[in-house]
């Protein structure tokens, strides 16, 4: 890997324990710090990991002197959090919860996805009715998240909902009967509708309620942390910018100097010299939001695409994917499709008004993972992105386990830790 855009003032790496401390031992004991340091012991050979410890080795220091830790600005701040969408939010938001301090820049140029997201959090999801091995601790999470946040903020962005699937098919029908024998699916069905139950619905294959649906307001969440991020003077209303000065692995930046830099930046990420190494597949999604000029029931309603209705006669409709255009411009064709599959879902009786039409790139992964972790370098350098179309559901389990991490060293779960893709860093 080239180095990425950095101006390192002196050595790329320190150790971060967390209160601005640099620890006298090895502290960094991420499973890849923990692999790292065998490797500078004995070199492995055949390992993907042996290629990076020996060029690393002479620039980290794993045993900084003692008298280092006089070196950092007393008043310097422990974590800068780089983006404030969703995942930025949450997480400054979690850091604020432990009285941790923290510092959140935000690039206003780019509005975020977040912005323009229906946030539904959804067990079970698309043609499979698949559900994530950890729902049910992604739901705990967020359920404990967002109420906590309303107090905090002041403000109503997080409810309960009644959720609809309608089936598309023969084969959906039959799937589901599957998955309604299944006790990991169990606790999520409420009830199975047959065939035209619903008047206004287009329900021909028949439906399902879920439970354990809910909706995060996600434009007034986000104006609602900001005003409190303002208020406490931790907002930096700037991008951060490359290359970085780095000394020590710690930044100054701003005036101010900080520990460790946490990326979140979303699909900026691919801009991003440090970390556009990682297979992200971003997708791009358009979203409409309709008045109906009639009355709807109170129900989030998904037969591929999903209608949320926000009052009594209006909805936002969406969501299209696109992986070749990736501007945030609006387009036809996606209105297009849209304003088609209503059609599938409802039965319409006059042609909606169409109050608006919005587009943003949502942050996916090739492997529909989020990438977590610290860089294989700079080791003051972490990210938490690439929540793709799921952010609101799963920011908050994994904020509170990037925070541990941080914190105490504790591993990240192997499937979302960045450390998966090491070999790719390497042939970068
Ligand atoms: C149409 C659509 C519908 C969606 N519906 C849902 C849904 O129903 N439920 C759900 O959970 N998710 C949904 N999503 C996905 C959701 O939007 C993403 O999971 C989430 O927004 C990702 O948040 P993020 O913070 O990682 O990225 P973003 O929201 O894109 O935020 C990144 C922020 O970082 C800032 N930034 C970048 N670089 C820098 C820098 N160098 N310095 C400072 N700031 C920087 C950017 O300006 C941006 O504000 C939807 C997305 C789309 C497009």
């Amino acid at each position: 890997m080239k180095n990425p855009e950095i101006r390192l003032l002196s050595k790329p790496c320190i150790l971060f324990s967390g209160r601005g401390e640099i620890n006298e031992e090895p502290a960094c004991r991420s499973e890849l710090v923990e692999r790292r340091v065998e490797c500078t012991e004995s070199v492995h050979e055949d390992s993907d990991l042996s290629g990076i410890a020996r060029r690393a080795k002479p620039e980290c220091i794993f045993d900084e002197p003692r008298e280092q830790k006089t070196r950092f600005p007393k008043k310097s701040i422990d974590y800068l959090i780089v983006g404030q969408g969703l995942a930025g939010t949450v997480l400054a938001l979690t850091l604020d919860r432990l009285g941790l301090p923290y510092r959140i820049a935000a690039d206003l140029t780019q509005p975020p996805a977040s912005a323009i997201a229906a946030g539904l959090l959804n067990p079970i999801t698309g043609k499979r009715l698949a559900k994530a091995p950890l729902m049910e601790a992604y739901l705990e999470a967020a359920t404990a998240f967002y109420p906590l946040q309303e107090e905090i903020l002041g403000a109503s962005f997080f409810r309960k909902r009644s959720f609809l699937r309608l089936l598309k098919s023969k084969e959906e029908a039959a799937l589901l009967q599957k998955r309604l024998l299944d006790p990991a699916f169990q606790p999520y069905m409420s009830h199975v509708y047959q065939p035209y139950h619903f008047e206004h619905l287009q329900d021909e294959w028949g439906s399902f309620a879920l439970d354990s649906v809910y909706t995060l307001d996600v434009p007034v969440f986000l104006e609602k942390a900001k005003a409190y991020f303002e208020a406490k003077q931790v907002y930096i209303p700037k991008a951060l910018k490359h290359p970085l000065a780095l000394e020590d692995g710690v930044l100054h930046w701003e005036g101010e100097s900080f520990q460790a830099i946490v990326f979140c930046e979303g699909y900026g990420a691919l801009a991003n010299p440090l970390f556009s190494w990682l297979p992200f597949r971003p997708a791009k999604g358009e979203i409409l939001t309709l008045d109906l000029l009639q009355g709807l029931p109170d129900t989030v309603v998904n037969k591929e695409k999903w209608i949320v209705p926000t009052s009594p006669t209006r909805i936002k409709l969406g969501a299209t994917y696109s992986w070749d255009d990736l501007s945030s411009q609006p387009s036809v064709a996606a209105k297009g499709e849209l304003l088609s599959s209503l059609k599938d879902i409802l039965h319409v009786a006059s042609f909606p008004l169409l109050l608006k039409h919005e587009a943003a790139v949502r942050p996916c992964t090739e492997d529909a993972l989020p990438f977590l972790g610290q860089h294989p370098q700079y080791r003051s350098c972490f990210i938490f992105n690439g929540f793709g179309s799921r952010g609101s559901l799963l920011a908050p389990f994994y904020a509170e386990s990037l925070v541990q991490h941080l914190r105490h060293q504790k591993p990240l779960a192997p499937p979302v830790n960045i450390v998966r893709y090491l070999n790719r860093y390497e042939r970068a």
